[in-house]
């Protein structure tokens, strides 16, 4: 058997497709939805995301702002430039691109971001409102990972779920978007004893550790539907052959010959062979992040200006 490849791509291009055409209807009513991202300092993997995001605001007609303070900004400094960008009428979004230097209190920075602007979803304001099942903004990633299950016709309710991976971005709200949704879920953690067999009870199995294919094929049920949050690189050739060393691999050899490095998820690629359903690394969960984004910029507009009808997350 082998899974059913579940198209991140694709699902995100039909977001950003939808907002499009929700960022062209606020517009005929004399509305622009704002972001604005900062960057602080010159990170280079930051400046690539932030590069992104930028760049999708383009296509979806969002009105962007990159804000690049220097690398020495301190705490204060960084509150003052959130304090101003909340009181912006025109900014409905307000994106910190982490991580902050070592000399700022980034919980203290990210505390200030006006909650009806929190389009990464990370203040307590919105996890309270998640957790409440009231119209909030929610964490993109997560919110991504339920368009995945949504969009591809995967029933949530009922259904056992287990979540490896308890952190605040991504692996308790994914679990909390779960529950909202009816499914019996289970938080898993390295605390967690006997993870293979408690992943084994999963219909849907969700992964979001950070360790390069953790999940092998023992961890899974034949025929449930897995979900890839991990990007993790592979730059060591051993452990490049490790996880592709058989046929159909040859796309995956060339990008490791040519850039020295691939991406890999937390699942293995073994497990394609007994998953009914797998998002791909790259081209799973991953596109949905900039597309949920965009999905929360045109929200935070509409739910600033009362109207609720784009609350449905
Ligand atoms: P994180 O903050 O490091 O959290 C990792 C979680 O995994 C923790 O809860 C940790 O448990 C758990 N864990 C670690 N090792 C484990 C083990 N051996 N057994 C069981 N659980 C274990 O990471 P994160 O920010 O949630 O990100 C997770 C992954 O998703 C990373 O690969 C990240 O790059 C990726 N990610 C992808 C996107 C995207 O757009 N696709 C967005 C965000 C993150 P403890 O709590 O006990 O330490």
């Amino acid at each position: 058997m082998s899974a059913t490849i579940l198209d991140g791509t694709r699902i995100a291009q039909q977001i950003r497709t939808e907002v499009a055409a929700e960022v062209q209807a606020l517009a005929a009513n004399g509305l622009c939805p704002g972001l604005a991202v900062v960057l602080v300092g010159h990170n280079p993997a930051s400046e690539i995301y932030v590069r992104g995001k930028v760049k999708a605001c383009e296509e979806v007609a969002i009105y962007s702002e990159k804000l690049t303070p220097s690398e020495s900004s301190t705490t204060e400094d960084l509150l003052a430039l959130i304090d101003s960008l909340n009181r912006r009428d025109e900014i409905d979004g307000i994106l910190v691109q982490l991580p902050l230097p070592p000399q700022v209190d980034a919980k203290k920075v990210l505390l200030a971001v006006d909650p009806a602007k929190d389009v990464d979803g990370f203040h307590p304001m919105n996890v309270g409102f998640l957790s409440t099942q009231r119209p909030g903004l929610v964490p993109c990633t997560p919110a991504g990972v339920m368009e995945i299950l949504h969009r591809s016709q995967i029933p949530v309710a009922g259904q056992e779920t287990v979540v490896v991976g308890r952190s605040d971005i991504v692996g308790k709200p994914v679990a909390m978007l779960l529950t909202n949704a009816n499914a019996t879920v289970t938080i898993c953690h390295s605390k967690t004893r006997n993870l293979a067999e408690v992943c084994r009870r999963a219909d849907i199995l969700v992964a979001a550790i950070g360790r390069a294919g953790m999940i092998t094929r023992n961890f899974v049920k034949p025929g449930a539907v897995v979900i890839d949050v991990g990007m993790n690189t592979v730059t060591d050739p051993a452990e490049f052959a490790r996880f592709f060393a058989s046929a159909g691999n040859e796309k995956r050899e060339e990008t490791f010959r040519k850039k020295g490095s691939v991406l890999i998820g937390d699942v293995h690629p073994e497990v394609a062979e007994v998953a009914g359903a797998l998002t791909p690394v790259p081209g799973g969960v991953g596109p949905l992040t900039i597309a949920m984004l965009m999905f929360n910029t045109v929200k935070a507009a509409k739910l600033r200006r009362g109207s609720r009808e784009l609350a449905r997350v």
